[in-house]
């Protein structure tokens, strides 16, 4: 964890020879991924050394993931032991920094981590995508704007849930990748989004990503309808129609709406409060052909008064099926309002049903889905 270990490794030359080495000291240093696997690894990883003109250097998780690579399932870059323990010390500064009124220098949360500064600063920076002090700044942002509407107790109740430690959702780095709130962005530069818009069995479904995944799955009646909304929501961005590339994703969300058991692969760019993320994580963990209540939600995400601020983060999903807002109903079990449409919520859950039923009596080892907390 030496400050000199860093430049040992400063040209792709050098990274391609621990890569070759399975060199355990360059583990964290940086990471490599494999245009052909599509996946990324640490140095060290065991599997069968890729060809050097598939191979690309990234300095963090974050930026392999925003590349589009997926962590390897064989070295684990995201966890682990090593993983772990960083995604821990991570989680707790990022505690340290909402708890406090002034946020804690560089120093002050490196040596609570144990950490160089500058290790910890990367450190950080591959967890989260972003430094600690765009972190806090953010986070003061967000505390700012939720008070704003400081109606009592559900304020207050959502408030404290935000900022529960839930380490399985800050562990994931792909979930807090997300997680830079709307004015975090807000000063930068206009971004570039494609979009497309295809037809499924519910109607016309827009598809939209930045470079970081998708972040606009929506459907209506009317396509043109569906792109002025997304015009709406990023007035600053420039929308670009798809490219073949692009075409690939719609195909894939297409068949994922279609049939959401068959899961999607694709990097969302998920952009809400920390309590949102909250609530949408727990929406995912809802498999197909389930449905859960509100009272539900709140009481996973560890806030069980919090009711109708899981009901305003479900209204603000905007990403249809995949943040499956639709498997949410009332506590009577009534299918009660869907940005996208009742009807649809209602042919989404019926479809579910039916999938489900007709894997009633399955082989063994297909009856569990995703995997539960
Ligand atoms: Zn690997």
């Amino acid at each position: 964890m030496s400050h000199s270990a860093n430049s040992r490794y400063a040209s792709d030359d050098a990274k391609w020879a621990a890569v070759a080495a399975r060199d355990k000291q360059a583990d964290g240093e940086f990471f490599y991924s494999v245009r052909t696997t599509g996946v990324y690894c640490r140095p060290s990883c065991g599997a069968r050394l890729a060809r050097r003109e598939n191979v690309a250097f990234h300095a963090d998780m974050a930026a392999a993931e925003r590349a589009g690579f997926r962590p390897c399932k064989r070295c684990k870059p995201d966890e682990g032991a090593q993983g772990a323990r960083h995604a821990a010390l991570v989680t707790a500064a990022c505690r340290r920094i909402e708890a406090a009124d002034v946020p804690p220098t560089l120093e002050t949360l490196a040596n609570e981590a144990g950490l160089s500064p500058h290790y910890f600063h990367r450190l950080f920076r591959a967890v989260t995508g972003v430094t600690p002090r765009a972190y806090a700044n953010a986070r003061r942002a967000e505390r700012v704007r939720d008070a704003l509407p400081a109606a009592s107790s559900v304020t207050s109740a959502y408030y404290d849930a935000g900022f529960n430690s839930n380490g399985r959702f800050y562990a994931k780095s792909d979930a807090l990748l997300g997680m830079k709130p709307a004015a975090f962005r807000a000063g930068g530069k206009a971004e570039s989004i494609r979009f497309a818009v295809a037809q499924c069995s519910l109607g016309a479904l827009l598809v939209a990503a930045t470079s970081r995944g998708l972040c606009a799955i929506s459907l209506g009646d009317d396509p043109d309808t569906l792109v002025r909304e997304l015009q709406d929501r990023f007035p600053q961005a420039e929308l670009v129609g798809a490219d073949t590339g692009f075409e690939r994703w719609v195909a894939q969300v297409v068949g994922f709406v279609e049939s959401p058991r068959i899961g999607l692969s694709l990097p969302l760019d998920v952009r809400g409060t920390a309590f949102q993320q909250r609530v949408w994580q727990a929406l995912r963990d809802v498999p197909a052909g389930e449905t859960a209540s509100y009272a539900q939600i709140a009481e996973r995400i560890g806030a069980p008064r919090a009711v109708r601020a899981v009901a305003q983060a479900c209204a603000s999903n905007t990403l249809a099926v995949a943040i499956p807002c639709h498997r949410i109903v009332r506590n009577d079990g009534a299918v009660s309002g869907y940005r996208w449409g009742v009807e649809r919520k209602r042919a989404l859950l019926s479809q579910e049903r039916e999938a489900q039923e007709a894997r009633e009596a399955p082989a063994p080892g297909d009856t569990v889905t995703k995997g539960k907390r």
